[in-house]
């Protein structure tokens, strides 16, 4: 099971990619219109223009930076073979800080890109997980569902189904 919807990430993404090139297009409309006024007020009327538009550009990198961010937690979380992982660890992969992972992982639950799993102690536990009894020792692991393991008992590799 993934537990990105890497689909609908990508439309947020592709979506985010025509909104700055129409952005940056009624930007340059907005520059020839400041060079060619001739009055005051449209000076004013450009440059309040210019500077909305410059915030909503601002805002629409952060939004893409994050969904950036989004698509690598993804790939931690599928790649994640126990079905466990501390938030600790996904900075060390990622190589983000803490604070910020916090963030981006609320922002992505909330926004319906990651999924699959429950957020406990600065932990996430995927829920794909099933019960797999040891064939060598006969001991319970739990393994994901598309994943593969090692018996915590024995060592030996456990074979699902
Ligand atoms: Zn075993």
């Amino acid at each position: 099971m993934e537990h990105c919807d890497y689909q609908k990430l990508n439309g947020k993404r592709r979506a985010l990619k025509i909104i700055i090139g129409f952005t940056a297009a009624v930007m340059v409309l907005v520059t020839i219109l400041f060079f060619v006024s001739e009055q005051t007020f449209q000076f004013v009327v450009c440059s309040i223009l210019m500077a909305v538009l410059i915030s909503y550009l601002v805002i629409i990198a952060w939004i893409e930076r994050k969904l950036k961010r989004t698509t690598v937690y993804g790939h931690i979380l599928d790649e994640d073979h126990d079905g466990s992982i501390t938030l600790e660890r996904i900075c060390q992969i990622s190589g983000y800080p803490v604070s910020k992972v916090k963030k981006d992982i609320k922002w992505s639950v909330d926004q319906g890109l990651l999924r699959g799993f429950d957020y406990e102690n600065n932990r996430l536990i995927m829920d794909d997980l099933k019960e797999v009894i040891c064939a060598t020792c006969g001991a319970l692991n739990l393994v994901r569902e598309d994943g593969s393991g090692k018996c915590k008992n024995c060592g030996s590799y456990l074979k699902r189904g």
